[in-house]
């Protein structure tokens, strides 16, 4: 390819202009402490808030000893760091949702809060008003059998402000917004800080492929996570086989949704429960 000085010059015009911008994707001032993003299981006081407050019951389909707290260090939208960060995940998922915050904050990409949801009763529309970020919350959907992804740990909401929510009104042409401030960031071509899209391969390499900004009704641009097969599987595996299936997971991202599509689940559940190593063995050759 030949490369003629216009070229140049655009070039060089494209880095003026991003240098001027005040709106940067990443917030570039540095920050000096180390990474402190860890993992642990959830300590008794937990295990009752989210009991009383009801994001955890019995129909659960996680036990609430699989439950993990992500403990994040992150910078928010004025360059603060904060290390108060709170996700409670699955705990398959923990180490690569670790991995995720680390690099998170490695490119300084803002945050606005973590809290668990039992701060909020578990009222996700109160959660999304106070842009908050969040994963675990059992919210059984009213009339149907099919349980949120979060309702596993297994679904991560980043700052939904920034990344609203949009469901549509059949036929009438109106769409509603959660939380309505994020009206101001529905223009996706018009990045600002905060904004999912230039992230969105990190939490994928990590084994969340799923983005809800690529669906068509509702729009959920805070919302990533595996594919659901993945939530089923996990749910009969102990932890030390679930953490082995999710890093199969995330090594096969790119292939992932393809590849476990070619599988039937009832088949591998029950490959899994009768012999799992001919279980690894056979999602790992295919
Ligand atoms: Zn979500």
């Amino acid at each position: 390819m030949r490369i003629s000085s216009w070229d140049f010059a655009y070039v060089r015009i494209a880095c003026i202009k991003l240098s001027e911008r005040n709106d940067p994707i990443f917030i570039s001032h540095p920050y000096e402490k180390p990474m402190s993003t860890t993992f642990r299981a959830l300590q008794p006081e937990l295990i009752d808030a989210l009991r009383s407050t009801q994001i955890w019951q019995q129909n659960c389909p996680v036990a609430i000893e699989r439950l993990a707290l992500v403990e994040i260090s992150y910078v928010d939208f004025d360059s603060a760091r904060h290390d108060d960060g709170e996700l409670i995940v699955f705990d398959a998922v923990a180490p690569r949702v670790q991995k995720i915050f680390e690099r998170l904050l490695e490119l300084k990409f803002p945050i606005a809060q973590i809290k668990s949801l039992h701060h909020y009763d578990g009222d996700d529309e109160k959660s999304m008003a106070a842009n908050n970020s969040s994963c675990f919350n059992f919210r059984p959907i009213a009339g149907g059998k099919t349980v949120s992804m979060h309702g596993y740990g297994l679904a991560i909401d980043i700052n939904p402000v920034q990344n609203p929510f949009l469901t549509f009104q059949e036929n009438d042409g109106i769409a509603n917004i959660h939380p309505p401030a994020g009206w101001q960031f529905i223009n996706r071509r018009n990045q600002k800080p905060g904004m999912i899209e230039p992230v969105i391969s990190v939490f994928a390499e990590n084994g969340f492929v799923i983005w809800g900004g690529s669906w068509t009704t509702p729009i959920d641009y805070h919302h990533v996570q595996p594919p659901r097969m993945v939530a089923d599987l996990l749910t009969i595996m102990n932890k030390e086989d679930g953490i082995r299936f999710f890093e199969f997971c995330a090594d096969r991202h790119a292939q992932l949704v393809e590849l476990l599509s070619t599988f039937d689940l009832t088949e591998l559940a029950a490959l899994y429960k009768s012999d799992s190593d001919l279980f690894f063995d056979k999602i790992s050759i295919a």
